[in-house]
């Protein structure tokens, strides 16, 4: 009766029903597949995920100002100081472990096949600006501090590219791997800034936290729009198991060819999935484990919904929303931190991208039979660090930024078409990663800063008892 009555409890009946909705869109999705149902017809099964990531990116922008500003305003310089440093660290050492995991198992498992070889009258791909390395280092400042903070809610900060008529062929068994046709492309639908509010909002809050009585008012407002956003990302959640079920259907459905590239490709496929793995139950559990002793099992039940999620939109800034309810309901963390640290994590702080694109770049230069000396190594560890921290939090972002790290070390970009052909699983595989990891540096700023935030919270007892 308690195993039943606990199934029935809100939060539980949610992951329940989520789960159901990822297990039978799989199963949906392969069935229908053997119809073969035409473009339309996807686009209507996909229409209600399509929703539902509408639904999430519409809250993506008032949750980030408000619970940047409201989460600022309320800390002394002491604590946001520690709290900054200490997730800034988290970021930056996990990305780098990240990176060199991937480097270390695409070396020894060698996925990358010389035979694999492009054919066709394949149109170059065509970035509208293929920046050089220095200029991307540059954009990541650049996009920090917007001219305009409200073309930064609009911007396109993502490059489009295009491939068409170009295929893979394996040279000695002349057997056609993956091909494009004329309308495959890759675009970068929307992208707002959000490293530039981001930055703005720290400002601002930073500012209106020294201002005393005088912003009460303003504090207030960003406290309560906080309020509210989360309020509605309580509604949306009920809503997406429905939509994370018609976006895995419409995503199978929109698979090409699943055996050939899964052959092909299998073995990349495979360096990436078993660095992902590493990475999240090795790299992240340990040191989360080591750092605060609390059971990472547990934790990652807290934030299942949220890793189902970013699975199914393969979005982390979509999935943001998310987050933050499973942080603060389930796993009991400091609404000042998540405030804080979970949207600088979901715009910074990207494992799975950082150690997908060290794998996909070195399986590019293998495919090209391309000797990479130990300095281009070096090159290609900082400069995937660096197109991770630049991506956008939206889906494919890391094959638009990859295009920094093949150009530092004189790959071709044009094999980005390549491994194209199994982002659909790939993207969502490593923005789940993604997810994990901001989560668990929340989970460890927590820990770090409560002896700091308790001792606010007596000090601010003590002065209303003055008072
Ligand atoms: N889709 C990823 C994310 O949102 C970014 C990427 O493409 O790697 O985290």
């Amino acid at each position: 009766q308690t195993t039943r009555k606990s199934m029935m409890e809100p939060e539980n009946l949610l992951v329940t029903l989520t789960v159901l909705a990822v297990v039978l869109g799989i199963v949906v999705g392969l069935t229908t597949r053997l119809a073969s149902p035409g473009e339309r017809a996807i686009m209507i099964v996909g229409f209600p995920g399509e929703l539902l990531m509408n639904m999430l990116k519409m809250l993506i922008i008032p949750l980030i100002v408000s619970s940047l500003i409201s989460g600022l305003s309320s800390l002394d310089a002491k604590s946001s100081g520690k709290m900054g440093s200490c997730a800034l660290l988290y970021y930056f050492s996990t990305t780098i472990a990240a990176v060199i995991l991937g480097i270390i198992l695409v070396v020894i498992i060698h996925p990358g096949d010389p035979e694999i070889k492009r054919k066709g009258t394949g149109e170059k791909i065509t970035a509208r600006r293929m920046p050089s390395t220095l200029d991307s280092f540059l954009d990541l400042f650049r996009n920090m501090f917007p001219e305009n903070l409200i073309e930064a809610c609009f911007r396109q900060t993502a490059t489009e590219t295009v491939d068409k008529n170009v295929s893979y062929v394996n040279e000695t068994t002349n057997e056609t791997l993956w091909s494009m046709e004329e309308s495959s492309q890759l675009t970068m639908l929307w992208s707002t800034n959000v490293l530039g509010l981001v930055s703005f909002s720290i400002f601002f809050g930073l500012i209106i936290g020294q201002m005393g009585d005088q912003a009460v008012l303003m504090v207030q407002f960003f406290n309560i729009m906080n309020e509210i956003v989360m309020r509605m990302v309580k509604v949306i959640m009920w809503y997406s198991p429905i939509g994370i079920f018609f976006l895995i259907v419409s995503k199978i459905l929109l698979i090409k060819d699943l055996t050939s590239t899964a052959q092909s490709l299998g073995l990349y496929m495979l360096t990436v999935i078993l660095g992902l793995l590493i990475h999240s139950c090795g790299t992240l559990a340990i040191s989360f484990f080591l750092l605060t002793r609390r059971n990472p099992v547990v934790f990652f039940r807290g934030i299942f919904q949220a890793w189902i999620t970013a699975l199914g939109t393969a979005s982390s800034a979509a999935t943001l929303p998310i987050t933050f309810r499973c942080l603060e309901e389930n796993n009991g963390i400091d609404k000042r931190v998540t405030r804080f640290v979970l949207p600088i994590g979901a715009t910074i702080n990207m494992d799975g991208t950082a150690l997908y694109e060290a794998v996909a770049s070195i399986f590019i230069s293998q495919v090209n039979a391309f000797q990479l000396s130990f300095t281009q190594i070096i090159v290609v560890s900082f400069t995937a660090t660096l197109a991770a921290i630049g991506a956008a939090s939206v889906p494919s972002a890391g094959l638009v930024t990859m295009i920094l790290v093949l150009s530092a070390v004189g790959l071709p970009t044009d094999d980005i078409s390549l491994i194209l052909a199994v982002d659909w699983l790939l993207d969502r595989l490593r923005t789940s990663i993604n997810v994990v990891g901001d989560a668990f540096g929340a989970g460890i700023v927590d820990h770090f800063c409560k002896a700091e935030l308790q001792k606010q919270d007596e000090e601010a007892a003590a002065q209303a008892k003055e008072a």
